[in-house]
């Protein structure tokens, strides 16, 4: 039995993953924590996620929660998965991060924790997605920067707090590795107001937020004449738990190393 622990477990995706693990065989679940303000410290976990009682309660140690677990799975918010990184490396932990927004300072801390535990850090866990990415990649590298405008649209749930998304982010990194440059020298994150017109081998990014949208991402590559669109449309948040799942389990015994959903696939 993998011992598998949720920190964030009262969340969208928090309480998701709980139901997750409850309904996978060979996992067992080491618990769930929460910030101590939450309304949900002290409730039975199983009965929080509508599985009926399990006898655990959502508790606020997240450091006895690593200790306990195999793999802890993390969905909360950026401040909070870099300490959640610090505990897995100081505990040797399997961490799989979901939570996305992470500044560039932030990012550090994850990557200095998987130098001495298995990180599986991924802006998206479904498999659709990670397909997209591998796609977007290949397309790139085959169509002329000079011909080919790249813009990517994202629509997410009127709760999402950072944006563009980590997905859409993550879209225009494998767009720019096809073309061989760094995305943080060719992006276009916002337009608004007289923006002149549109830089050559600029990847554009627009962000919709709107209703119960769980995630819709599109890229464009754009001609004189034609157009290419690839896209991918999640409806249910499923399909993520499923996926930091899977993760976790494959982390377990893992050696330390900062790994991508790609890796857990076998995608390359
Ligand atoms: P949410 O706000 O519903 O849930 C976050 C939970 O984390 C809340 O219950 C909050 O109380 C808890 N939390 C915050 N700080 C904490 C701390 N220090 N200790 C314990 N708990 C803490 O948000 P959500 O919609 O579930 O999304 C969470 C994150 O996951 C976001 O960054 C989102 O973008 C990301 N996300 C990633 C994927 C993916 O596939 N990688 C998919 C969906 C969402």
């Amino acid at each position: 039995m993998t011992k598998i622990g949720i920190v964030g477990c009262d969340g969208r995706m928090g309480q998701m993953l709980v139901r997750e693990v409850l309904d996978t065989e060979g996992l067992a679940l080491a618990g769930g924590v929460e910030r101590a303000e939450s309304d949900a410290v002290g409730r039975d976990l199983g009965e929080l996620v509508g599985r009926g009682r399990n006898g655990l309660a959502v508790g606020i140690d997240s450091k006895t929660l690593f200790e306990l677990a195999d793999a802890v799975i993390d969905f909360t918010a950026p401040a909070a998965a870099v300490e959640h990184a610090r505990l897995a490396a100081e505990t040797r932990t399997a961490l799989v991060v979901g939570t996305t927004g992470l500044t560039a300072e932030q990012e550090v801390a994850l990557r200095e924790a998987s130098a001495r535990t298995a990180v599986v850090w991924a802006p998206n866990m479904s498999v659709g997605v990670n397909i997209l990415l591998s796609l977007v990649e290949q397309v790139a590298a085959s169509l002329d920067a000079a011909t080919y405008d790249i813009e990517i649209v994202e629509m997410h749930h009127r709760h999402k707090v950072d944006a563009p998304s980590g997905t859409a982010l993550g879209l225009g990194r494998a767009a720019a590795k096809g073309r061989g440059v760094r995305l943080e020298e060719v992006w276009c994150k916002a337009r608004d107001g007289h923006t002149g017109a549109r830089q050559s081998g600029e990847i554009g990014f627009a962000t919709l937020r709107g209703g119960d949208v769980v995630g819709d991402h599109t890229v464009v590559f754009a001609a004189d004449g034609e157009r290419i669109e690839i896209a991918h449309k999640a409806s249910s948040r499923q399909i993520f738990a499923k996926g930091a799942v899977r993760a976790a389990r494959w982390a377990h015994g893992k050696p330390p190393g900062l790994y991508t959903m790609r890796d857990v696939l076998g995608l390359g």
